[in-house]
């Protein structure tokens, strides 16, 4: 078995590395962080447009809808650059909303969303949350009245981050009260400009941004729901799937930078790198972070063959993330007092990163599904357990 890359999977990344490194100016690393690895922000906008012009924010769709018609495995060694760079790289679009509306999208849908989508030129939020309805969906409320040509919503999603600044909701909502919780739900494309739309904010402890958004009679085109009706459930889950898909490089090069200053950082007359127990969390991280790598790839290797990889999207979300949170604590060691200041301190090591990123893991193992329900998920799809 051959774990290497191809020549022209190596020469591509090299291009785009080149890129970044020629692109990647602090103010759009800045504004990137505070956003929360997301691109709205004009520089990020600008960034963005500019990357997608060489096809490679969506390098596995078709040519016809702005892709090159690549492997998935290209775009997961694009987006672990993207990440490991520290630039936008969470998607909704590119990588979640945009490969369900290539599977299951109407012609036009296609013809109108996925080439802005690759081009950079659009992004979406996703709206699936409400406060009665996180980990158990099928609870959730907010209903889509069928008027004939356009649907009519009302009731209020949480936690829908980027809706402060992307273009389009990516909404699921009740279209059939009467029906089995799971059987009534549709997913729609809202502009969130759209008449009757509130968002507001709510600031997480890595102090980025999410939402609440509250919906009074806003009118939806029929044309902008996805495939087929109450079918949304289904579609739901299956983007989950590819929501799960994190890139680890964030937490990679924060590791990197962790062991420079074990390396470069003297306390207590030795160098930090002879402390025992900071070289034994050290090489622990190290083993982690292959195993995360392995993970993220075959991701793109059962998506490359084929199939939509669902339990094994669970285990690299949980890996990932629940290692984000042991290299941010080991981090915290490493630096000792000094983990404690904030960016923007004359004394703070590696510009407040450790600490950032210190709360920012606390929220990583709640989004896009909690770690309890990714062990269920893999309970039960990965081993076959009975459901609970
Ligand atoms: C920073 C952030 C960003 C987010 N962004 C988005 C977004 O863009 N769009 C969106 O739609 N949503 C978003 N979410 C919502 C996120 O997906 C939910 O918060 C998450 O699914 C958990 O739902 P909940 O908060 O309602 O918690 P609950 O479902 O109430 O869970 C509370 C606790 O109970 C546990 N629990 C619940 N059910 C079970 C079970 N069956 N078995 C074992 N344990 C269980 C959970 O693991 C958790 O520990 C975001 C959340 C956060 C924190």
């Amino acid at each position: 078995m051959d774990f290497d890359f191809t020549k022209e999977e190596k020469e591509l990344i090299a291009e785009v590395r080149a890129f970044i490194d020629k692109e990647a100016t602090p103010e759009l690393l800045a504004e990137t962080r505070q956003l929360g690895l997301i691109y709205g922000g004009p520089e990020g906008r600008k960034f963005i447009k500019k990357f997608a012009s060489h096809g490679w924010l969506t390098p596995n769709w078709p040519k016809e809808y702005g892709g090159l018609g690549t492997s998935e495995m290209v775009t997961y060694l694009i987006r672990e650059e993207m990440a490991y760079s520290g630039l936008p790289c969470i998607f909704v679009g590119a990588h979640m909303a945009g490969p369900a509306i290539l599977r299951i999208g109407s012609p036009e849908m296609k013809k109108e969303f996925l080439t802005p989508l690759a081009k950079g030129e659009i992004e979406f939020a996703l709206g699936y949350t409400e406060p009665q309805a996180g980990s158990d969906l099928v609870a959730m409320k907010v209903r889509a009245d069928d008027q004939g040509d356009h649907f009519l919503v009302n009731g209020q999603k949480t936690f829908n981050t980027h809706c402060h600044v992307a273009d389009y909701h990516w909404l699921a909502a009740r279209t059939d009260p009467e029906a089995p919780k799971h059987k009534g739900i549709s997913m729609m494309i809202v502009d969130l400009k759209s008449p009757g739309i509130t968002i507001r904010p709510l600031i997480t402890m890595a102090g980025w941004r999410t939402n609440e958004v509250y919906y009074d009679n806003v009118k939806v085109p029929k044309k902008n729901l996805v495939g087929e009706i109450n079918k949304g459930f289904y579609y739901m889950m299956s983007a989950l799937d590819f929501e799960r898909m994190a890139p680890p490089g964030v937490y990679r090069n924060l590791f990197d930078e962790i062991v420079h200053y074990a390396k470069s950082t003297q306390a207590g007359g030795k160098p930090l790198s002879q402390n025992p127990l900071i070289r034994q969390k050290l090489a622990q991280m190290a083993i982690e972070l292959d195993v995360a790598r392995l993970l993220y790839y075959q991701l793109a290797y059962i998506l490359d063959k084929g199939s939509i990889p669902n339990y094994q999207s669970s285990m690299e979300k949980l890996f990932v993330t629940e290692l984000s949170q042991h290299i941010t604590e080991t981090g915290m060691e490493v630096l000792g007092l000094y983990g404690l200041l904030k960016e923007g301190s004359e004394w703070t090591p590696l510009a407040g990163k450790v600490e950032h990123f210190h709360r920012w893991s606390v929220v990583e193992t709640i989004y896009a599904g909690t770690s309890e329900i990714q062990r269920s998920i893999i309970a039960q799809r990965g081993l076959g357990l009975p459901r609970q």
